[in-house]
């Protein structure tokens, strides 16, 4: 019995337990089940808000593109207009056009200033890049604006078979002062290379004026270290420093090509390669010139060979000579000029086309030039009477007149202003204020 009793005790307790377990399995199994469902209703949740993202994303980037093609930069429109003035806002003006010439201008002062044989040259007769923006921004400043030098004067009948130059009365804006900036030698001469100057002229992507050459750093295309696309920058963030549209007058000799470009024959012959070489050159100043002529720049003789006209060697048939190579190798690719700008301020026939016309004189007048530029203290300029002819003296700003003609050139720009104290040579200057 007591074994029966505990059988059936022990199986009671087997099936308690069992039961227990079973049921136990079961809860387990519900909860199973209910967090299966939670997690399959969290992923499904997950899976829309990822969707519900997915699209909000999609919309975005739809949103962006549209935008992108309804905003694509507006191409800059980089057709020359000149400002116009209204007819009531000009008036007449008389009085003195200041003349202002400039060299090529220094992109890599390191490299000009480097201590070479050279640095004294480029401190005397350049400004840097840095200089020339502030001189343009003076000029402006106090009221300058530019003109084209063939404006200020017409050729005239004054008398029976007789012409003369006769100045014009200018119509400015009320308030300005005429200007004319002329830049000597921009033909990027091979000398200058590797001496902190750009070294031609080109086109950019753009179909604007830039210049290419070779900084510290290699090779550069910028319309930020030459005076041509800069002075361009400038009229284009300032319209009203440029009258008519005028820009400057860029001097140029013809013996190593011009902007860059060797366009130059070689008097002792060509081989076909060098023929060859020479044209393709040529067509490929054509569209710089081109573009410079369309925006406001204009081009004078500054002879062929870059020659001394003081020079006792040269006599009336040596520039004639030079003048033929020139309008071979220049006149032909930039058209007419009645500007001839003297190499060095060097003047003709002994240095006086003032008192005197000389043979040299007579015969350059006889090819058509009328404006014969020299350099000097002021911007002065007469009218011959006895030829139709105007002799006329430019200012330079250079490392010499900066150092040293401050007062002088106060009117125009203030070198201890403009000067370059970080880079250029350590060769002295005398900023001292005007005498009272
Ligand atoms: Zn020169």
């Amino acid at each position: 019995m007591r074994t029966r009793q505990r059988g059936v005790a022990l199986t009671l307790i087997i099936c308690l337990t069992l039961s227990l377990f079973l049921t136990s399995c079961k809860r387990s199994e519900d909860s199973w089940k209910w967090l299966n469902a939670q997690k399959e209703e969290q992923r499904r949740q997950e899976e829309q808000a990822a969707l519900e993202e997915k699209k909000k994303r999609d919309e975005e980037l739809d949103r962006w593109e549209e935008e992108l093609n309804t905003t694509e930069p507006e191409p800059v429109d980089y057709t020359y207009r000149p400002y116009v003035w209204p007819e009531e806002e000009l008036t007449d003006y008389n009085g003195v056009v200041e003349h202002l010439m400039f060299h090529m201008v220094i992109a890599f002062p390191e490299l000009a200033f480097d201590g070479d044989g050279y640095e004294k040259t480029y401190d005397s007769l350049t400004v840097t890049v840095n200089e020339f923006k502030r001189i343009l921004q003076q000029l402006y400043d106090n009221d300058y604006i530019l003109v084209n030098l063939n404006t200020v004067w017409t050729e005239r009948n004054v008398g029976r078979n007789q012409r003369r130059m006769v100045k014009n009365t200018l119509r400015l804006p009320k308030g300005k002062k005429p200007l004319v900036i002329s830049i000597d030698d921009p033909c990027y001469y091979e000398s200058y290379f590797g001496q902190g100057f750009m070294e031609k002229l080109v086109l950019d992507e753009e179909g604007q004026i830039a210049a290419y050459g070779h900084g510290p750093g290699g090779q550069i295309v910028s319309r930020d270290l030459d005076a041509i696309p800069i002075l361009d920058a400038f009229v284009r963030e300032h319209p009203d420093f440029s009258y008519n549209g005028a820009k400057a007058c860029l001097s140029l000799t013809g013996y190593e090509g011009i902007f860059g470009y060797r366009t130059n024959t070689i008097t002792t012959g060509m081989t076909e390669e060098q023929e060859a070489f020479r044209a393709s050159e040529i067509e490929a100043v054509k569209p710089i010139i081109a573009r410079l002529t369309e925006t406001g720049w204009y081009f004078g003789c500054h002879t062929w060979g870059h020659i001394n006209l003081s020079n006792k060697k040269y006599d009336v048939d040596a520039i004639k000579r030079d003048l033929n190579r020139w309008y071979q190798d220049v006149g032909d690719l930039v058209g007419n000029t009645v500007i001839y700008l003297y190499p060095n301020g060097a003047k003709p026939d002994g240095g006086d086309d003032w008192h005197k016309t000389g043979d040299m004189f007579k015969y350059l007048q006889s090819e058509g030039f009328r404006i014969f530029c020299s350099m000097g203290t002021e911007s002065f300029a007469t009218e011959k009477t006895d030829i139709s002819a105007v002799i006329c003296d430019r200012l330079h700003a250079d490392g010499v007149t900066l150092r040293n003609s401050r007062q002088r050139y106060l009117h125009l720009f203030d070198a201890k202003e403009v000067f370059d104290y970080d880079v250029r040579p350590d060769y002295g200057y005398d900023f001292s204020d005007p005498e009272e």
